[in-house]
């Protein structure tokens, strides 16, 4: 007896764990949690996905949002952690974003905009909320984001819609939106490299393809990102050059091709894409998860099917990103970390989830492959008085939050070290992700 109240003692002081894991925390979780939070919120972050810009600026996405879209409880406008967001970061005097009130929001925020001129404004917002650096996910880069502290993933998905998409385009009213918008891409993607029309040759295509993933790296861009899930399923066959060389010649200057051979040519192109990305040391970010719209296909999209893809040693040099890690398949797609070159990234988790849902989330990756799991908020800015601004504070907030309980949990379920969790929580929110690009991003 008098040595388990010694060892108990020990344990308290020196914030060892004990060797046997408990299934429930003890009475001790709630003061480890008040003890864990200021810590980790001091803890400079590196958010690996976000959308950040102005609500008029179309190149925060190569997307866009489709018409009359159901949201999910708490990504709705009227959410009330929205006021709680604007008046930690300008002071907002309600606690409701009635019309009336909003007003005073978008004039704060125009104000601030004056003052703070060039990249000051979005600089700004970084350091209220504690983020050393965030990826800015974006067509294209804009003059008023700062480079250093926004590194650019640019989107590779258009390479895969060179032809006719007139059945693409009407498979329902969310593909309308979205395969124009591809289009366009891939059009900005020829200008750039002044294509002025499809090449001929498809070896002069895969040229252009090539070309087009040098420049942007050199553009500053650290990464590709695929939202491939959006616009079909992510299933990928493995053809060979010549079926997609056969596809290409045929269609490249007009005609339809079948659903089947459009698809085996994106099979092609999606894998060539992959390959290069390791070649050129541009990590690989995939959409993996639920999406926007109501017409987004869950079980065709379903993480698992990349599967293959991953765990192909063909791929080894190339460093995959699950933007999304899955949710809401985050159980499984934790496993696919188990190859070397796969990460997970949390975003969007914290927002279509509460803390307390998300904290089961990150414990769970916690407890299994801690060191390839990644923070990313996905702010987006949703209208002229939700921005990205309040959307980046509910994401990094929710985060931090629901990472002090979870590894105050398991600090109580004696699994871990007090220092032992500090350590976890710095590789998640901010050096495991900067270690994946070679000094590149800080
Ligand atoms: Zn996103």
């Amino acid at each position: 007896m008098r040595l388990a109240i010694r060892i108990a003692f020990v344990f308290a002081v020196t914030g060892l764990c004990s060797a046997q894991a408990r299934p429930l925390p003890g009475p001790d979780v709630q003061q480890i949690y008040q003890r864990l939070l200021p810590q980790i919120e001091k803890i400079p972050a590196f958010d690996h996905h976000a959308h950040p810009g102005f609500a008029d600026d179309p190149d925060v996405d190569a997307m866009a949002a489709p018409p009359n879209l159901s949201e999910a409880l708490r990504t709705r406008d009227d959410n009330p952690e929205l006021a709680v967001a604007a008046k930690a970061l300008f002071g907002y005097p309600y606690s409701d974003l009635s019309p009336e009130h909003a007003k005073w929001l978008l004039d704060k925020k125009n104000e601030l905009k004056k003052q703070l001129t060039g990249t000051a404004y979005f600089d700004s917002i970084l350091d209220k909320i504690n983020t050393e650096s965030s990826v800015a996910n974006r067509a294209m880069m804009p003059e008023y984001l700062n480079p250093k502290r926004f590194p650019w993933v640019f989107f590779a998905d258009s390479f895969m819609w060179p032809f006719n998409n007139e059945r693409e385009t009407a498979r329902n009213p969310d593909e309308g939106v979205y395969i124009p918008l591809q289009e366009k891409m891939l059009h900005r993607w020829m200008q750039q490299e002044s294509v002025t029309k499809l090449p001929a040759a498809f070896a002069d295509y895969l040229k252009f393809i090539s070309q087009t993933l040098e420049d942007n790296s050199k553009r500053g861009g650290i990464a590709m990102k695929f939202e491939v899930a959006y616009f079909r399923p992510t299933t990928f066959g493995d053809p060979t050059r010549a079926q997609a060389e056969d596809i290409y010649q045929r269609y490249a200057s007009g005609g339809i091709p079948t659903e089947r051979e459009y698809r085996t040519f994106q099979d092609f192109i999606f894998r060539y894409l992959v390959l290069e990305g390791g070649r050129l040391h541009l990590p690989v970010h995939i959409h993996t998860a639920v999406g926007i719209g109501d017409y987004f296909n869950l079980s065709q999209s379903n993480i698992m099917n990349l599967e293959s893809v991953l765990r192909d040693p063909r791929y080894a040099s190339t460093t995959f990103v699950m933007i999304h890690g899955g949710y809401p398949l985050e159980r499984e797609a934790i496993w696919l970390a188990a190859m070397k070159n796969v990460y997970l990234d949390s975003s969007f988790g914290e927002l279509a989830q509460y803390p307390s849902a998300f904290k089961d989330t990150l414990k769970m990756w916690l407890e299994t492959f801690p060191d390839k799991i990644t923070f990313g908020t996905d702010c987006f800015p949703y209208n002229q008085v939700l921005g990205a601004e309040e959307s980046y504070w509910l994401g990094v907030q929710s985060t931090r939050t629901a990472l002090s309980a979870a590894l105050a949990e398991m600090i109580s379920e004696g699994e871990i070290t007090e220092p032992r969790a500090l350590e976890l929580a710095h590789a998640y929110l901010h050096d495991t992700a900067v270690k994946l690009y070679g000094g590149r991003v800080h």
